[in-house]
């Protein structure tokens, strides 16, 4: 009851006072500009306004308080056409930060406000092997960036996928852990997006539903204004080069294992641990995930 009363006294109060403020000067503020809602930033308060065109008497109410106290200034990558061009800003508010646009550089955000953790050579780019008349259509396309995602699909380590399953078009690589090639890392390149939807559709038809590849299927993140769902389980040469990237280890997490969307048998996926050490293991076996996409096509 008491609260009841002082809520109305404070409704009453609010009431007065904008009133005192737009009578006390003698006009009766008959035209008024129209309501201007400024949304805080991170450095300045949020408010609402609006003012008497005959004389000027503002008045300003439902102030809200910065967001964050401080700017996070980074390179954003603003231009994906090769090499990119990133532009030094702050990645809440857009507020410029200091240097010029540059060449966009590992490490810098991408456009869905993961991490660049790979510029091709030249703008040829690399090929990423397409999907077509199944679940999840794509052409095959080239590609000039990988983008790792923020941060890992689960706080929680994962399993593959289901034992005793061959998926019929995926990348198989059945090497050892050890005996792994260069040539085996780079035919995997740009074989992850396939790869991903296939294991998704095999998966799907049996039921199995949460594993690594059908997180990063599924993945959706919406930044600046443009929704991202192209993600993908990497295969093990996209996971190595995004590891073996300058300034890229800091975004995995130490002695953590990373699934690729390789196969090592039936039985078996690749896998990858934060400092590099790749392994032909058991499916069953739980490692994190970190969902990647392919963009930046230059045809
Ligand atoms: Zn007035
Ligand atoms: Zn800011």
């Amino acid at each position: 009851m008491k609260n009841r009363l002082l809520h109305v006294i404070f409704v009453f109060s609010v009431i007065a006072f904008c009133a005192f403020l737009f009578a006390s000067c003698g006009c009766s503020h008959s035209d008024k500009t129209p309501i201007v809602t400024v949304p805080p930033t991170c450095i300045d308060e949020g408010y609402t306004t609006q003012s008497c065109r005959n004389c000027e008497k503002t008045i300003t109410y439902n102030i809200i308080p910065a967001t964050t106290g401080t700017h996070t200034v980074r390179w954003i990558m603003t231009d994906t056409t090769w090499p990119g061009i990133s532009t030094n800003k702050c990645i809440n508010c857009n507020l410029a930060g200091d240097g010029e646009p540059r060449a966009t550089q590992v490490g810098d955000r991408g456009p869905a406000s993961g991490f660049i953790c790979f510029i091709s050579a030249d703008e040829t780019g690399f090929e990423v092997a397409g999907l077509t008349g199944v679940n999840g259509t794509f052409n095959t396309y080239f590609a000039n960036f990988l983008e790792a995602a923020p941060s890992d699909e689960t706080s929680t380590s994962i399993s593959w996928g289901p034992a005793n399953l061959s998926i019929t078009g995926a990348t198989m690589i059945t090497a050892s852990s050890s005996s792994i090639s260069a040539t085996d890392l780079a035919n995997s390149f740009g074989k992850g997006r396939r790869d991903t939807r296939l294991i998704f559709n095999a998966f799907s038809s049996l039921s199995v539903t949460g594993r690594a590849a059908q997180l990063c299927a599924n993945k959706t993140v919406v930044f600046d204004g443009v929704e991202y769902k192209d993600w993908f389980l990497p295969s093990i040469g996209e996971l190595n080069e995004l590891r073996n990237r300058t300034g890229l280890l800091n975004i995995l997490a130490s002695s953590a294992y990373y699934w690729s969307s390789t196969q090592g048998s039936a039985n078996n996926a690749w896998d990858m641990s934060a400092t590099g050490t790749r392994s032909n293991y058991t499916r069953s076996y739980s490692c994190r995930v970190r969902a990647v996409r392919a963009f930046g096509s230059t045809d």
